[in-house]
């Protein structure tokens, strides 16, 4: 027997329940991870309020990291004792086990702690694909990052200006404003004094800049848009204050035949050797020091809810973890 949360319904943090499970036998290629941290992210807001929605009950949660302690049939790429760490694109870390597909794992070195690898598996491989294969951000090209103090957005503020980049980032709040600026923001704009359009097209001197990072979504969509140059890209990549709504195409044309893409992680790392090649690039960045993970926030598991009424009220910054 072993505990987890989850959810009947979907709806406020208060639909968290902390639960007694039974896991299921392991299947063939699975094994039995026990955690020994585990990550919050936004998208898991969305899973719960089932903005994404999902069958229910449902656990909640996409990456961790612990301890493998048990294999299924057919597994020789771990052993039993290993440390690893995950992103799944179902539901269900919130948990002291999760049982996870072989080819999923990646094993953690040891310079990497459980804890920041249950921090930057989603967050970090999100950054690692966003800076580096969405888009090649380059040196010296003015960018945009929505959301700076955030689980990912620290990260591109860092990763980007190692890259060379010149970063503006966006926050709600000055002590926001400061935590980017020490993660590599050079500009920062803090949205409840300043107007956004405004100011970027003051700091780029008229032209706006080359890419805009946005996972707010529904309130800064079309802002976002009116600070982009000339054949600027538009990575609307998530929906913190709710989903973008539909458009026309003519928008993309009226503000200089501008780009626009929704990506998600999940179709970065869809293979082993995509996930093994962005994990490294993530890892490697890591060590180096060019991207340190700080852990914002710690909430025992079983309060995972106060976790999510944090991260929904805007009162976390960086990475966020439930311990155990
Ligand atoms: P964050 O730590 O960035 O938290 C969300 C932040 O969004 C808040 O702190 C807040 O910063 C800002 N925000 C702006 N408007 C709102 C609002 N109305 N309600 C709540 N927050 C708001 O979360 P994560 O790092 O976990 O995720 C960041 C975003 O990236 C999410 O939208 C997530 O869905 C997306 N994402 C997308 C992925 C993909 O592959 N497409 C993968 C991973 C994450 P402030 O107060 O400074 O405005």
């Amino acid at each position: 027997m072993t505990h987890g949360i989850v959810m009947y319904t979907t709806g406020g943090p208060e639909v968290l329940t902390w639960t007694e499970i039974t896991l299921p036998r392991l299947k063939r290629n699975e094994v039995r991870v026990r955690h020994t941290a585990v990550g919050v992210n936004y998208i898991d807001v969305y899973d719960r309020t089932g903005l994404y929605a999902r069958p229910l009950p449902s656990g909640l949660g996409r990456e961790a990291a612990g301890v493998v302690e048990e294999l299924g049939s057919g597994v020789t790429s771990v052993a039993v004792g290993d440390r690893v760490a995950y992103v799944l694109s179902t539901p269900g870390s919130y948990a002291e086990v999760r049982h996870v597909p072989a080819d999923r794992l990646v094993k953690l070195p040891a310079s990497i702690s459980d804890e920041q690898a249950a921090a930057m598996m989603l967050k970090g491989l999100t950054a690692q694909y966003l800076l580096r294969r969405t888009c090649k951000v380059r040196k010296g090209e003015q960018i945009l990052v929505h959301a700076a103090a955030g689980g990912v957005g620290l990260l591109l503020c860092q990763w980007a200006n190692a890259l060379g980049a010149e970063v503006i980032g966006v926050v709600s709040s000055d002590a926001k404003a400061a935590l980017a600026r020490a993660d590599g923001a050079h500009e920062v704009i803090v949205t409840s004094r300043e107007d956004l359009v405004t100011r970027v097209r003051e700091l780029t001197r008229g032209k706006g800049v080359s890419i805009v990072y946005d996972a707010v979504g529904q309130d800064t969509f079309f802002p976002s848009l009116d600070c982009l140059r000339r054949l600027g890209m538009m990575v609307s990549y998530g929906n913190a204050s709710g989903p973008v709504a539909p458009f026309s195409v003519a928008e993309l044309a009226k503000r200089g035949s501008l780009f626009v893409t929704r990506p998600s992680l999940f179709d970065y790392i869809a293979t082993r050797a995509e996930l093994n090649r962005c994990s490294r690039e993530l890892f490697d960045v890591v060590e180096r020091g060019v991207v340190k993970i700080q852990i914002g926030q710690r909430y025992p598991l079983a309060n995972a809810a106060q976790a999510h009424r944090d991260l929904e009220g805007r009162l976390t910054t960086g990475q966020t973890v439930l311990t155990i």
